[in-house]
């Protein structure tokens, strides 16, 4: 599947729950050509109203460390591991992250990054099976022939002035990991 034909079929999708409360839907969004593919929990307010991954709050975070390091938002591809946003931003159950697997699967086949960046616990949770970012993140992590990068979720950072400065400097570590 291309990158639209996912995003089509992610802005139709009644395959759990979430559909009932989401205002819309949110498919990832970015570069079919991106080398760092980067995941985050599920939408939040803003991203519930404008249909679009991480522009809220902690999108902000994102986007400034991404241009401290030369990093154009448009050249990456962000996502969720969920595309509906949980009422009251509760963190998506099971059931929801595997009936909304299939699209994150589908983007990272379509899109063959260089590195996967997983951003927080639910995330690593999800996609690599394990928790505990304070004690992996920062560091690459081989599974099963993909390159997997993990830090902080840039939410956790907001109000956390040490916490932000380990999110730069993990992202300034992974921006020299890939290939210029
Ligand atoms: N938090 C997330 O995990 N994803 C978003 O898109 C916005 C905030
Ligand atoms: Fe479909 Fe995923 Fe939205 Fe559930 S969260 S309705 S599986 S797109």
């Amino acid at each position: 599947m291309s990158i639209s034909e996912i995003r089509e079929s992610v802005v139709n999708c009644t395959k759990c729950d979430l559909c009932k409360t989401r205002t819309n839907a949110v498919p990832g969004k970015g570069s079919q050509n991106a080398k760092i593919i980067f995941i985050g929990e599920a939408p939040g307010r803003t991203e519930d109203v404008r249909g679009e991954p991480f522009v809220g709050a902690a999108g902000k975070k994102l986007s400034d460390a991404l241009a401290k390091n030369g990093i154009l938002r448009d050249s990456v591809y962000i996502t969720n591991v969920v595309k509906c946003r949980p009422p009251d931003n509760r963190v998506p159950t099971e059931s929801e992250r595997i009936s909304c697997r299939t699209y994150l699967d589908a983007e990272i086949q379509a899109i063959k990054p260089e590195i996967i960046c997983v951003l927080g616990n639910t995330a690593s949770n999800s996609v690599l099976g394990q928790g505990e970012i304070t004690k992996n993140r920062g560091k690459i992590i081989d599974k099963d022939g993909t390159r997997y990068f993990l830090t902080f979720h840039p939410a956790a950072i907001i109000y956390n002035q040490e916490l932000a400065a380990t999110f730069e400097s993990d992202i300034a570590t992974l921006a020299k990991t890939i290939q210029k």
